[in-house]
């Protein structure tokens, strides 16, 4: 049996061969703790953990010590949002966020928000991003925290992260940054960009599952954290528990090859987007890009089939491995948060796929997905009374299928 054509590279990514390779040894021979001390299993291991936060801190402009390793974003969204409020709480008790962020933020906030903190949630535009001055006008005397992500994972929206790091800079308010889907997809700076927390994960870059880390700002402003993990003491006690060696060793190959390759993955990317999105608009009417076509991740494509039901759609190609909205919410039968926050209509959000692009997707996988989309779509359409009536020419303005 032939294997599904993968396009879900923002819900994760294989393994890059030569990061598998970098990992191996950690398994095998190199098996020591990084935290024993007396011995040359250890200081293999520590030396082995020493070389990858380099690796990360270069990626992202930041210094190996500014680098706190977790099991990936969500834990790193829960000490970052967590640890500051609780080390900041007594200067405010306000916190901004967006209503697109991914769960991991939005469940956070509202646990804080049961502890006593006051979160206002920021709609997006109709593309599903945020200005600085939107961030500005909400900014009070008690905020001590903005959370507004760098890139959506279901839309690819990117956000203004530098002007908004700079407000934030410029009012003594922390950001924090989940730039999961950004880092090595777009140039991240966390000096040039202002950003004084930040997450990313290895899996969305070609690195293991189960492993990533939090940068955390030590110079202008020193970030401090309440450690929400009790025990050794590891990471400068910000994150207690025993190192994923060949997991750090792995997160630190894939963002060295994401830093020698970003820009060659990003035509990649863009080009095969490009041409599936060409190929759909030359053979199907009615389908609406969600997202800003101007500020998007290279390798996303959020597109709403008008008249057609995704859950339907997403039956209809079987041999396309694609997600109706996010991987973690996809399960349930709600439209998407992200769309919905947008003001996309119930309708088209339950019409909407996410096709994703990566590092091993061939031109070839692209066009044949292609073909099958738009035969499916064909199909389930010439099933819709609705679509039918619209190739009649009768009216259909009290069927709220708008783009948004
Ligand atoms: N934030 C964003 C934007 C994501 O896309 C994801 C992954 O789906 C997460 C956070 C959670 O990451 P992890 O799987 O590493 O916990």
């Amino acid at each position: 049996m032939t294997r599904p054509i993968y396009l879900d590279y923002q819900a994760t990514t294989p393994v890059d061969p030569r990061v598998l390779d970098t990992m191996l040894p950690y398994f095998r021979e190199c098996f020591g703790n990084a935290a024993s001390r007396s011995h040359a299993y250890g200081w293999e291991a520590e030396k082995a953990v020493d070389e990858a936060r380099g690796k990360i801190a270069s990626l992202i402009g930041a210094s190996p010590k500014e680098i706190v390793f977790t099991s990936g974003s969500t834990e790193s969204i829960n000490l970052a949002l967590k640890g500051a409020a609780e080390m900041y709480g007594s200067r405010g008790r306000h916190i901004i966020t967006s209503q697109a962020e991914h769960k991991a933020v939005l469940d956070t906030c509202k646990h804080l928000e049961k502890q006593g903190f006051e979160v206002t949630y920021l709609a997006p535009d109709d593309k599903g991003r945020h200005s600085a001055e939107q961030v500005a006008e909400a900014l009070r005397d008690d905020t001590i925290l903005v959370a507004i992500m760098w890139a959506n994972n279901e839309i690819g929206t990117l956000n203004p992260v530098r002007e908004i790091g700079a407000l934030c800079h410029e009012r003594g308010v922390l950001y924090f940054c989940d730039a999961t889907q950004a880092v090595g997809k777009v140039p991240v700076d966390v000096q040039a960009d202002g950003i004084d927390l930040l997450c990313l994960s290895a899996h969305k870059i070609y690195g293991p599952k189960g492993v990533g880390c939090l940068y955390v700002r030590r110079r202008n402003p020193r970030v401090r954290l309440v450690a929400q993990m009790d025990g050794g003491g590891h990471e400068r006690g910000m994150r207690s528990g025993t190192l994923n060696v060949p997991g750090i060793v792995g997160l630190g190959a894939a963002c060295e090859l994401c830093e020698q390759e970003l820009e060659a993955d990003a035509t990649h990317s863009r080009e095969l987007r490009e041409r599936f999105e060409k190929r759909i608009f030359s053979e199907l009417d009615h389908v609406y890009v969600n997202g800003d076509p101007e500020h998007r991740l290279p390798g996303c494509s959020n597109l709403s089939f008008a008249y057609v039901e995704g859950e339907s759609l997403i039956m209809g190609i079987p041999d396309l491995a694609v997600s109706s909205g996010s991987a973690c919410t996809s399960a349930s039968l709600e439209p998407s948060h992200v769309l919905q926050s947008m003001g996309v209509g119930d309708e088209l959000a339950h019409s909407s796929i996410r096709f994703g692009f990566g590092r091993p997707t061939t031109t070839e996988e692209v066009d044949r997905a292609a073909e099958q989309i738009i035969s499916a779509v064909k199909k389930l359409r010439e099933l819709s009374p609705l679509y039918e009536m619209v190739q009649e020419g009768i009216d259909l303005s009290t069927v709220n299928w708008t783009s948004h």
